[in-house]
């Protein structure tokens, strides 16, 4: 789920860089748009890296502090209607989405 999340998040700045290289070199000369594209991709390679630390930095924090659903294998879900234990969203044996957690 994640590494999909991911693919799909690295073809998605594949298309955005061409269609910036594109729109790019359709406004700026050949020998300058280079340089234009070049200075663009070093900036947003630079935001990128700036908001993974901040992203893997909340995430960090986040797995010390709350327990959130993803971060492990601590939190159980106990259905409401029939007790079932479970970690899906809705209970596998009687469909019930209420569920509280223990
Ligand atoms: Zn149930």
């Amino acid at each position: 789920m994640e590494n999909k999340e991911f693919l799909t998040q690295q073809l998605l700045w594949i298309v955005i860089s061409i269609g910036i290289s594109i729109t790019i070199s359709w406004f700026v000369p050949f020998p300058l748009s280079w340089v234009v594209i070049i200075g663009v991709f070093l900036v947003l390679s630079f935001y990128m890296r700036y908001r993974m630390m901040k992203k893997m930095g909340s995430g960090v924090g986040m797995f010390g502090s709350l327990s959130s659903p993803f971060s492990g294998n601590s939190v159980n879900y106990y259905c409401m209607s029939c007790g079932t234990k479970h970690r899906e969203a809705s209970c596998p044996r009687c469909g019930s989405k209420m569920k509280r957690v223990g």
